[in-house]
């Protein structure tokens, strides 16, 4: 039965589902597990928002869409206009209304506290809508390179695009998108989505070359004799390691190199394209965050039985609820509290040796601290082990400049996201690390604005 609730005399109900392919089926394929609202569930879940005189919900976004104006072009039907004022603050509203971590941001400050407005199923349903419009730009002859095709740099280029700047973006990779097609999976993330936000941006002007490697096949320097101004937005594509004995054996992957070659190189179609992966019995993820999910639930897919390796437990799993909820329906077990020691083989790997970790005070930061407990050594059978236990910036381009960093490498910039040196800007994960994509998109949008106020 749906609970109901009285906010200023108004009755709402919860959030209306959205419709999944059934667990079953889906591990058997890569399509997409949600399949979104139809128009009439759309409307009804916009029909609960309040229309607040002041949405908190707005506050929440880091690319303050218009929430509240977008929910009432649904409710009076209006959804191409709802698109429309997505797309004012928004340049990837599909894949934001997909993969955004919409509970902890807008969602979490939406006033109705138990049953938020569905606002990324909303921007979803207005985002895939969305019929084409023509726009027309006054050119300005200025020019700016970015490096990377990610988020952050599709963003600043759509941006920059639209205020008449000549725009072309770098990509080291055969396809843009960033982690958008290399890290996230097709049955969280179609592809033809994707590939439909990045065409809007094209159709702005923007050029995108790919397999193109700056600080390799060009340098900076290059670059700064051919353009105004540069974007960096080279992500945090290097994954860090385990750290533990057995690492080098035949059957270790990183999640980032799993999910590249399935994503990317479609090693999922293997002989049909040409690279291969290895399918285990038995694959052993470790790591509790979204790529550990993604990784996981793409080895269900190609047939694998799989075990997340845990150290906290999974309240404590930074990935979102929604991504641990489907891993556990499509039959993914999770061992929490383990930590893994070491990976047993001769040549290939044949296990892993875990010990047994306990929760113990929260820290500063509000996370409980783990420490092992003495004497609980166990090992697990296993011929695939995917670690996911973080990443880092990727140094390639970064040697080869010298762009001020701080701490863990990250570019240092200043509150226009200007670097040390003189319009170069940079943003998204290269600046803050390992992140999201909203964030990225934040600072996409932020470096544009600066660039054109200074080259204007
Ligand atoms: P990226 O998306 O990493 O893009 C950087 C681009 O720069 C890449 O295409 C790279 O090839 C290119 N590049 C690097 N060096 C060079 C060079 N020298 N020359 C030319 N090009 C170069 N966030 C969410 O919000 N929700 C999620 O559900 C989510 N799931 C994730 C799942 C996975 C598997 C991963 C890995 C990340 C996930 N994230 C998620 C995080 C999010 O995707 C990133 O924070 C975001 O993509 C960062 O955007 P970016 O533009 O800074 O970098
Ligand atoms: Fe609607 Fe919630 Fe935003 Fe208020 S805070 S306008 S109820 S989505």
């Amino acid at each position: 039965m749906k609970k109901n609730m009285f906010i200023k005399g108004v009755i709402t109900m919860n959030k209306i589902p959205m419709r999944e392919l059934n667990a079953e089926e889906r591990t058997k394929n890569f399509d997409e597990v949600n399949l979104g609202y139809n128009e009439e569930e759309a409307i009804k879940e916009a029909n609960r928002c309040l229309q607040c005189p002041n949405p908190l919900c707005e506050t929440g976004c880091p690319v303050g869409i218009k929430i509240k104006d977008f929910i009432k072009e649904i409710k009076g039907k209006n959804f191409k206009k709802a698109a429309e004022i997505i797309k004012q603050d928004n340049y990837l509203p599909a894949v934001c209304g997909r993969v955004c971590p919409q509970e902890t941001q807008c969602e979490a400050k939406c006033i109705m506290k138990n049953t938020p407005i569905a606002i990324g199923h909303l921007e979803r349903f207005a985002a895939d809508y969305e019929e084409k419009t023509e726009t027309t730009i006054e050119k300005n002859n200025k020019k700016v390179a970015i490096i990377g095709s990610g988020p952050a740099g599709l963003t600043c280029a759509g941006e920059l695009a639209k205020a008449g700047f000549e725009v072309s973006i770098y990509e080291a990779f055969h396809k843009p998108g960033g982690v958008l097609v290399f890290g996230i999976p097709s049955f969280r993330l179609p592809r033809k989505t994707v590939n439909k936000e990045i065409d809007y941006i094209k159709e702005l002007g923007v050029k995108i070359v790919t397999n193109y490697v700056i600080g390799r096949t060009l340098s900076m320097k290059d670059l700064q004799k051919d353009f105004d101004a540069i974007f960096v937005s080279t992500g945090a594509g290097l994954p860090h390691f385990l750290g533990i004995p057995g690492e080098n054996l035949n059957g270790v992957l990183t999640a980032n190199e799993y999910l590249s070659r399935v994503n990317l190189m479609d090693a999922n179609k293997f002989p049909e394209y040409k690279t291969p992966v290895k399918v285990g019995k038995h694959t052993v993820v470790i790591g509790g965050g979204n790529v550990a999910m993604d990784a996981a639930r793409v080895a269900k897919r190609l047939g694998s039985k799989v075990t997340i390796v845990y150290r906290r437990t999974q309240n404590e799993m930074p990935a979102r609820d929604e991504e641990i909820k489907h891993a556990i329906e499509e039959g993914i077990d999770i061992t929490e509290l383990t930590q893994p020691i070491e990976i047993t083989g001769e040549k290939i790997v044949q296990g892993i040796k875990c010990i047994k970790m306990q929760l113990g005070e929260k820290d500063e930061s509000g996370r409980c601290s783990v420490s092992k407990i003495e004497n609980s050594e166990f090992e697990m059978e296993c011929d695939v082990i995917i670690a996911s236990v973080g990443q880092g910036l990727n140094p390639l381009f970064l040697r080869t400049t010298d762009i001020e960093r701080g701490k863990k490498g990250v570019v240092i910039v200043n509150d226009n996201l200007e670097t040390s040196i003189p319009c170069v800007y940079a943003g998204g994960d290269v600046v803050s690390g390992a992140s999201t994509v909203i964030n990225a998109m934040r600072d996409g949008k932020k470096a544009a604005k600066a660039i054109i106020e200074k080259l204007n």
